[in-house]
């Protein structure tokens, strides 16, 4: 299973079932779900807590390391997924539109190379 050949469809399924399988459905609302996203998002965090900046490459060509980076980052996605379903959302499009709204917000024209707002 790669990005290549993966749908979020497919995700959406792969991960319903296995929800499913476990009878979980009563603890995935969206208030313990959004809370997931975020406790894993901290776990997430705390590999790169009070790496320097220059330090990052080194971290991240630590196998073990970014192994343990790549399984909090799915942990992260799964609990994007389980809240989409749950909320039955259409993640793509809500992606989409996302980066729709953004472009307008930071155009690429004013916004190349810095993320900050140029004086105008
Ligand atoms: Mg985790």
């Amino acid at each position: 299973m790669t990005d290549d050949c993966t749908t979020v469809a497919k995700l959406r399924g792969l991960v319903a079932e296995f929800v499913a399988a476990r009878q979980w459905e009563c603890y995935h609302d969206p208030k313990n779900l959004s809370m997931s996203i975020a406790i894993e998002a901290a776990e997430l965090m705390e590999h790169f807590q009070w790496v320097r900046s220059e330090e990052l490459d080194q971290v991240l060509q630590d196998g073990d390391r970014r192994a343990q980076i790549v399984d909090e980052l799915a942990d992260v996605a799964c609990y994007v997924i389980a809240l989409t379903n749950v909320l039955g959302v259409d993640l793509s499009s809500a992606l989409a539109e996302k980066v729709r709204k953004n472009a307008l917000k930071y155009p690429a024209e004013k916004f190349q190379g810095r993320y900050f707002k140029p004086a105008d």
